[in-house]
């Protein structure tokens, strides 16, 4: 059976190399094939021994992710990738360009079980987990593409990346590791619907990523009606959990909150919002809900949307209105897919 070498710690790849009978340093001149150059082969590898390289091809697979289709918005350069892992699943992942670098929004599992109704994610179910390395794969494959580094990193993609906890924790140890791709965490934002036994357990590793929570909605009442996890965690039990991530951090938490016309878009409910989250190192994304076909939630007026962001900035919270990208390709928020049918847009 071969490894998944890119899946591998820098820690765990030594021990496997150091099994075979390798000096110390070998790890650090693989790690750096495969996490800095970014090589898809052990050929590639030309500064090892063809009897090394051989050795690595008998032990170890790199795991590379097919690029299927790529769509590329007119109009405002979105690109999103339709990616085909090993075993044949799809996943999604959309890569944003702006002035200041390109961001990339990566996937953590193939579809999703957390079941919000807005949300085009969960609609065919749950799969599995993605590995460590097709989580990074998501980033090389794009960068290689594109010719062109990725600067920030958005866990934001198709699934919940707090239910695949270890894998996530893995790829961000090799995403940020400084003998690989050695991207600072502080570049790193991970968003969750709320699982707050993980946030704690986060919050314990004390990394410098930025936490967004997907809240979506000032109340439990409203809140249980559109994210079935709110149930589970409800609203002031995933706050103390915001609290404590915060204060163990330093990092200002991102509360992204989806604004549905006539159902969570009032002043009433940005005043309720606001004294919920007051005093909080905190600042709310406001997003007008992006349409998927199996619902007909319709997007608030851009007026509500500008009242709402008003009603918190007079309560002393700090709100941005989200721009949606890639709208013609459906890259935005909420709008990604594991299912191969269905998909629109021009491919190139
Ligand atoms: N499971 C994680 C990661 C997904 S991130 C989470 O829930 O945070 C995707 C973000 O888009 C989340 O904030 C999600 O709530 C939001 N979203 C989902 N559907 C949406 C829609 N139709 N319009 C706007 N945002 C949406």
């Amino acid at each position: 059976m071969q490894t998944d070498i890119l899946s591998l710690t820098y820690e765990e790849l030594a021990e496997k190399l150091g099994a075979l009978g390798q000096p110390k340093y070998r790890a650090k001149q693989v790690f750096a094939w495969l996490h800095s150059k970014q090589v898809l082969d052990f050929a590639q590898m030309t500064n090892l021994s063809i009897q090394f390289r051989e050795q690595l091809g008998k032990n170890f697979y790199i795991n590379e992710i097919k690029i299927r289709k790529k769509l590329v918005s007119q109009l405002d350069d979105t690109v999103k990738y339709l990616y085909e892992l090993r075993d044949g699943e799809f996943v999604e992942t959309v890569v944003m360009r702006y002035h200041h670098g390109n961001s990339i929004c990566v996937s953590t599992q193939v579809g999703c079980r957390m079941g919000c109704s807005f949300c085009a994610s969960t609609k065919a179910g749950f799969v599995r987990h993605l590995t460590p390395s097709e989580i990074l794969g998501q980033i090389y494959t794009a960068e290689r593409d594109l010719g062109e580094k990725i600067s920030n990193v958005v866990l934001m993609g198709i699934g919940e990346p707090l239910d695949n906890f270890n894998n996530v924790l893995t790829f961000l140890e090799l995403l940020s590791h400084p003998e690989g791709r050695n991207l600072g965490m502080r570049h790193v934002t991970l968003s969750t619907c709320g699982l707050v036994d993980q946030i704690y357990r986060l919050a314990e590793k004390n990394l410098q990523i930025t936490l967004s929570i997907s809240l979506h909605a000032p109340n439990d009442g409203l809140r249980s009606q559109t994210m079935p996890v709110n149930r589970r965690y409800p609203i002031d039990e995933l706050l103390a959990a915001c609290r404590a991530y915060a204060d163990r951090t330093g990092r200002r938490i991102s509360f992204e909150y989806a604004l549905i016309d006539g159902f969570n878009d009032s002043p009433a409910h940005a005043k309720e919002l606001a004294s919920r989250i007051r005093g909080m190192l905190c600042h709310v994304n406001l997003i007008p809900v992006n349409r998927i076909e199996e619902r007909d939630y319709a997007s608030s007026s851009q007026q509500s949307v500008k009242r709402f962001a008003q009603v918190l900035e007079s309560s002393g919270i700090n709100a941005t209105v989200r721009r949606t990208l890639g709208q013609d390709i459906n890259a935005a928020c909420g709008q990604l897919r594991r299912d191969e049918k269905d998909r629109g847009g021009c491919v190139l």
